[in-house]
């Protein structure tokens, strides 16, 4: 795990105080004053030399972050409206001799949207952490973009930021936990015992995000009664999609269920409907020929015997007649489609099918290298019909082409091909890069997934010895301290 240079302890719950505010009249004066806009390598030289002062980290900070929320969106929408009048689906389709992915084929969550986004900056919701599927965060609107939003972890730094849907079924109104009797991680910084919402809210003068802006799923029916939580079945490691293995209903929300893998760490887990080509009954395995990996620590894992785990453990199997499978997805190599780069996970490309398997299909993004390309599962919120960004308001990342970039004379820039410098290998806090040092697609950083350290883990160090309601997670936590986590993910599931 590389190590990550923290700037602070944390953050206050109102992200533009004031005195945030008055530093920030610094940088806009400079760049006025240099006549033009300011370029994001230029902001990069300049907080390199400012690294060595705590008191100008926060200036760099403040400043980048305005610039995130600022100048990187006015740069980008300048950019992608220039790029637009010389740049269609139609006219590209026909130059390409290629077809577009029907529209058919895609998901509610990935189709075209029903309602507007109607979040706003700065609003408090209730949500699931991508990192840590189980744990529902403290979360706010820190940046809407067409049907997408930006949601930072209250009391955390704003480099574990992440990009969602409005529509996605992972975020619920203020007050969902408590109804639903889910545990809510707080802000960092809050005791559990003292934390209200009512309260938070008011103290620090926030507006949660009303009721009617999250996306009603009542009509996808409701979760079958058979489906119970603490039930055993067969999952796909959607990290090793080879590998099945022993998996538990951890939860159960709406239409979708929490797959838990037993004695496996909850960084494994996912959301997913009870059609999902990943779940399968107690037996699949057995009657498909294929292998069941047994919970880790298991004693003689390659004799896993289910009659017996079940009685062990006291658990019930999810009875086999309620799977259903799922039709088969239907993308075919060379279809079109509108996708979000997981390397820079604000830009959304122009790509194209390059290959399928039954859940997934691999991506490329039109003019960039082959080495870029990835797998994506197939019911991924992260892919949508051409003229998604068009119909939802966002930017798209066309196709470059070699005449598209000019260059200033002594102008820093990204020496990755394509890449315009937006993003940070070091997540949305820094909103662009110069270097191959910073650049998400530079053969140095292309290895990297991830660079981050975990949020959770940051929490452990800091405060979570004084909080006894976090038992499970500081089990998670110890598990990785006292060097098991390393032997859990190095073992070839
Ligand atoms: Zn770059």
């Amino acid at each position: 795990m590389p190590s990550v240079h923290r700037e602070d302890g944390g953050e206050s719950c109102f992200p533009f105080g004031s005195s945030r505010v008055q530093i920030l009249h610094f940088p806009i004066s400079w760049s006025k004053s240099a006549g033009r806009k300011p370029r994001l390598g230029q902001l990069d030289a300049l907080s390199q030399d400012f690294d060595c002062c705590a008191m100008l980290c926060e200036i760099k900070t403040s400043y980048q972050e305005y610039l995130s929320d600022h100048v990187s969106t006015e740069m980008k929408q300048g950019d992608s409206a220039a790029q637009e009048a010389s740049w269609s689906w139609e006219r590209y389709l026909k130059e390409q001799k290629a077809v577009a992915a029907p529209v058919e084929l895609f998901s509610k969550d990935q189709s075209f949207p029903e309602h507007e986004n109607g979040f706003q900056i700065g609003m408090r919701l209730e949500g699931i952490d991508p990192r840590h599927p189980s744990v529902f965060c403290v979360l706010s609107v820190a940046e809407v973009c067409g049907y997408r939003l930006r949601l930072h972890f209250d009391g955390y730094l704003s480099c574990y930021d992440f990009w969602t849907n409005a529509g996605s079924p992972d975020i619920h109104p203020v007050g969902w936990c408590e109804k639903t009797k889910h545990k809510l991680h707080i802000p960092k910084g809050y005791r559990k015992d003292k934390f209200v919402w009512m309260d938070y809210l008011k103290a620090c003068k926030l507006q949660n995000a009303p009721k009617k802006l999250f996306r009603n799923r009542s009509s996808n029916g409701p979760m079958p009664k058979e489906f119970q939580v603490g039930m055993k079945l067969e999952a796909v490691d959607r990290k090793n999609p080879s590998l099945v293995c022993v998996a538990t209903i951890a939860d159960i929300v709406e239409d979708r269920l929490l797959v838990h893998f037993d004695n496996w760490d909850d960084s494994y887990d996912y959301w997913c409907d009870v059609n999902s080509p990943y779940v399968q009954p107690v037996g699949w395995c057995q009657e498909n020929g294929r292998t069941l990996i047994a919970p880790q620590g298991y004693p003689d894992p390659e004799n896993f015997s289910w009659t017996e785990y079940l009685e062990a453990t006291q658990t019930n199997a999810v009875p086999a007649k309620v799977f259903k499978m799922r039709l088969p997805h239907g993308f075919l190599p060379n279809m079109k489609l509108e996708v979000v780069d997981k390397r820079n996970p604000r830009l959304i490309r122009v790509a194209t099918i390059t290959d399928v398997d039954d859940q997934r299909v691999k991506v490329h993004f039109d003019g960039w290298d082959h080495k870029y390309d990835y797998w994506v599962e197939a019911d991924s919120p992260d892919i949508h019909p051409v003229r998604w960004c068009d119909v939802t308001g966002h930017p798209l990342e066309v196709p470059h082409r070699a005449n598209d970039v000019k260059i200033l004379p002594g102008q820093a820039v990204c020496p990755t091909p394509g890449c315009r410098g937006i993003g940070h290998i070091r997540g949305p806090r820094y909103s662009g890069h110069h270097s191959a040092f910073g650049c998400p697609y530079s053969d140095m950083n292309l290895k990297k997934e991830a660079t981050l350290l975990d949020r959770l883990r940051e929490q452990t160090q800091a405060n979570l010895e004084s909080d006894s309601s976090h038992s499970k997670l500081e089990n998670l936590c110890s598990l990785k301290f006292n060097g098991k986590h390393e032997k859990v993910n190095s073992q070839p599931r």
